[in-house]
């Protein structure tokens, strides 16, 4: 095991809990993706606790606080400690089955066994509480040459768990790291292994890729996405304007243009809401769009805010609005917004009862006129005032 000095600050609660373990005798770091992010100079997630203590130990040290056996068989107790913290005992995991699962694991009180079961040479890292690094397989040289390696043998490892595959593009697209050579030709030579994996937990890690730097990884990994998402046809344009949008609903109404993006994203077990979003992201047709006033006032009256922008974002990057006409369409949302204007019959001056009251209207003319007045409020023929509105009327 080689140790390496540079050094991370620790939270204090993180920092606690090792004093506690250390104390009480045993071994105890901070370990994976905490450690990873740190000597990245990124704020780590959360932070991950190892030691040689066992799931009863751990919860005897910290007796004096809440603790929740989260996962006591896989040697987790859950320490809430200010937050919670994830304190697991060193395993080594068992013959795997499924492509996914280990049959059994076993605790061990060597450090090194339970950094050699971790997936890439970056997550495989831990860090003590005087601030050494022990980085037993190359993790430091490959956080420095931008690298996602397995540790051991990629098709091993890829075989023994198959989500490792999705694991690895994505930790590339989201560090913007390239896969090592090994790593990826396993990668595509075993990525059928994919279809054996919880569509949800394929999901989550897509989504978490495709908040990263993921152009290069859509292209480059196409074979592997044939399988996770064979209806989606990724080039090299598509995989740009994904990278490009801003949020999750845009990139999904994107990567699904030209699919039944209600049947793709349903599969892929996405929420409802996420649902809705790229297909109403996708929906809006090129006249709902153009940068004009009373465009974007029916815009926003239909979509409201946020799936509005989103519409706008998806016309732009599939080349529906020139950049100038999105930047205009974007400051009318803003303005339209800031001022209050009216973008809804809701929002009217005088309402469906005053329409009753002062015209005798009654049932379905009510909503139509109000929806006359609405057009007329949005095209700018009428002011939204009271008085206004009923000067529009008694002149039709
Ligand atoms: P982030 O939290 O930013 O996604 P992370 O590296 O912390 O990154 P987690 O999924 O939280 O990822 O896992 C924590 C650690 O557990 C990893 O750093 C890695 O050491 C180990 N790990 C997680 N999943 C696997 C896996 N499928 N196979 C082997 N080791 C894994
Ligand atoms: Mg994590």
């Amino acid at each position: 095991m080689t140790r390496s000095d540079r050094s991370v600050a620790v939270p204090a609660n993180v920092r606690e809990a090792l004093d506690r373990l250390t104390e009480s005798g045993y071994e105890a770091y901070a370990v994976g993706g905490c450690v990873r992010d740190s000597l990245l100079g990124r704020e780590p997630s959360d932070w991950d606790i190892c030691t040689s203590a066992l799931p009863e130990q751990t919860e005897a040290v910290f007796r004096d606080f809440r603790t929740v056996p989260t996962g006591v068989r896989h040697g987790t107790v859950t320490v809430i400690l200010g937050e919670p913290l994830e304190i697991t005992t060193f395993r080594v995991d068992g013959r795997y089955l499924d492509c996914r699962r280990p049959e059994q694991v076993t605790f061990t009180d060597r450090l090194v066994e339970d950094l050699a079961r971790r997936d890439f040479t970056v997550n495989a890292m831990a860090l003590s509480r005087d601030g050494t690094v022990f980085d037993a397989f190359g993790g430091l040289d490959d956080l420095q040459n931008r690298l996602i390696r397995c540790v051991g043998d990629a098709e091993t490892r890829f075989s023994e768990d198959a989500l490792r595959i999705m694991r690895a593009v994505r930790f590339a697209a989201t560090l913007d790291f390239t896969v090592e050579e090994a790593t990826e030709r396993a990668v595509h030579k075993l990525k059928g292994n994919l279809e054996k994996i919880a569509v949800e937990r394929v999901q989550a890690e897509l989504t978490r890729l495709l908040g990263g730097r993921c152009a290069a990884v859509l292209t480059g990994y196409a074979d592997v996405f044939r399988v996770v998402l064979p209806e989606a046809a990724l080039d090299e344009t598509k995989a740009g304007q994904i990278e490009a949008a801003s949020c999750l609903p845009v990139k999904l109404a994107l990567l699904t243009r030209g699919c039944d993006r209600e049947a793709v994203l349903r599969r892929l077990r996405y929420p409802k809401a996420v649902v809705a979003q790229a297909i109403r992201a996708a929906q809006p047709p090129a006249e709902a769009l153009r940068p004009t006033l009373p465009a974007m006032r029916r815009l926003l009256g239909a979509y409201g805010a946020a799936d509005a922008a989103n519409a706008l974002e998806y016309a732009h990057l599939t080349g529906a609005l020139t950049a100038e006409e999105f930047a205009q369409a974007q400051t009318l949302l803003r303005q339209i917004a800031e001022r209050g204007d009216c973008v809804a019959a809701e929002q009217l001056a005088v309402s469906g009862s005053d329409l009753t009251e002062r015209l005798g209207l009654t049932g379905r003319a009510v909503g139509e006129a109000l929806e006359r007045l609405l057009d007329a409020v949005i095209d700018g023929e009428a002011e939204n005032t009271p008085d206004a509105i009923w000067d529009y009327l008694s002149k039709r």
